[in-house]
């Protein structure tokens, strides 16, 4: 929020919804630089009139902010144009070409890295096999491998790092610690400090994360509902887990452990989850349900298809069984849109392709057990972002950080 100008020195005074503390003099300066960044990212291009007009901050102001963000090379002029009131100014776009944020996911069947710029265009996207029943230390390895090869790659390109984000499914502590990931068979593990280590410090942050909360967050900056303020984003690997953003923000509860619907249980007599209970969501409509089978991670995406031929081909056993994970996975975006109401429910993972099967019995189901007319007006729909969603989220997570002030580069120039 911007507040009152204080006088003199053209900076402005910035209150955070925390409390009315004074920020000191370098917190107000990174805070309206970031102002001004998000001011460019969303409306670019733009002039320095534009800024000042929309922000509040004063045109002297504006024009320190832009001149230490084009120092930084976040924005860049780009040619003039005529105004409103017909005078030519310099119109500002996002630069950030020397920058790069990279986000990773480790999955049961698959380790994937995706790099991209300040404005959020891709500059690659790479994966590699890897099977869920390597220790820690394997999983370290084989991502501090993929990592170390997108940094090189990076440097090649003259990108500074802005920093790694990487993506684990499973329960994350607010601190980046994996406390339990069953479906990769870890607990207690600290895969931020450990790949440090095994990038020998690398001058970058490192973030640890659930998958589904960051893929929620590529959902928020990159989707087809952008900009969505509610919005649930469930993952369809084999497991199946929620990441939430309400009012505008992800939201991890006070751990962290926040949105393990494949753990509510459906049906106390169901079938047995890898948790330990019965009947889960994810034992019901996770892709083992789906297949009617638990095949072996390098078999998925195999099952997978042939389910998909069998569904085209009009298989009556087929269908049925897509059905009834469809009904039970409509029976979780219930619970959820009964407690959140939200916008829209993103089904993402193997859940993508097998959309047009499943949609029709969830939206059944939401119809028949939401309280709010329409399903509260929750739409369900399948990601566009497919399996990249989490390691794209990992990188957006780098991005949202810049974007709220944790700006590259040297210190802020005093105006
Ligand atoms: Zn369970």
């Amino acid at each position: 929020m911007l507040g009152s100008s204080l006088g003199g020195n053209g900076a402005d005074l910035i209150t955070s919804t925390t409390g009315p503390q004074p920020a000191d003099f370098a917190d107000v300066r990174a805070t309206n630089l970031a102002v001004v960044l998000r001011f460019v990212r969303e409306h670019a291009p733009c002039s320095r009139a534009d800024i000042a007009a929309s922000t509040g901050l004063n045109k002297a102001t504006v024009s320190s902010l832009v001149a230490d963000l084009i120092d930084r090379r976040l924005v860049r002029e780009t040619g003039l144009t005529e105004n409103r009131v017909g005078r030519p100014a310099t119109m500002l776009v996002l630069d950030g070409s020397p920058y790069a944020a990279i986000g990773v996911e480790i999955n049961v069947d698959f380790v994937s890295a995706v790099a991209v710029d300040l404005a959020g265009e891709r500059l690659l996207t790479w994966r590699r096999s890897f099977s869920a029943g390597d220790s820690v230390n394997q999983g370290v390895a084989a991502v501090g491998a993929i990592v170390r090869r997108v940094v090189n790659r990076m440097a090649k390109e003259e990108r500074q790092i802005l920093g790694l984000a990487v993506a684990v499914p499973g329960l994350v502590d607010v601190q980046g610690t994996v406390r339990l990931a069953p479906n990769l068979g870890w607990r207690d593990a600290d895969i931020g400090g450990d790949l440090a280590k095994a990038l020998r410090d690398p001058g970058f942050p490192i973030q640890v994360d659930n998958d589904a909360n960051l893929a929620a967050l590529a959902e928020q900056r990159f989707g087809a509902h952008a900009g969505a303020a509610d919005l649930v984003y469930l993952t369809g690997e084999v497991g199946v887990g929620a990441g939430i953003i309400l009012d505008g923000r992800l939201r991890r509860g006070g751990l962290g452990y926040s949105g393990e619907i494949g753990h509510v249980q459906l049906d106390p007599d169901g079938p047995a989850c890898h948790c330990g209970r019965r009947g889960c969501l994810e034992a019901m409509a996770g892709i083992g349900a789906v297949l009617r089978k638990d095949p072996s991670p390098a078999e998925i995406q195999v099952e997978i298809e042939e389910s998909l031929r069998l569904a085209r081909a009009g298989d009556p056993g087929t269908l049925a069984t897509l059905e009834s994970a469809g009904r039970s996975l409509g029976r979780g975006v219930s619970i959820l849109a009964n407690l959140l109401n939200p916008e829209v429910v993103v089904l993402g993972g193997y859940y993508v392709p097998l959309a047009p099967w499943l949609l029709p019995a969830v939206e059944e189901e939401l119809r028949d057990r939401v309280v709010a007319a329409e399903g509260g007006g929750c739409q369900v729909v399948a990601s566009t972002l497919g399996h990249d969603a989490a390691a794209l989220g990992g990188a957006a997570r780098i991005l949202d950080s810049v974007d709220s002030g944790r700006l590259p580069g040297g210190l802020a120039r005093i105006p």
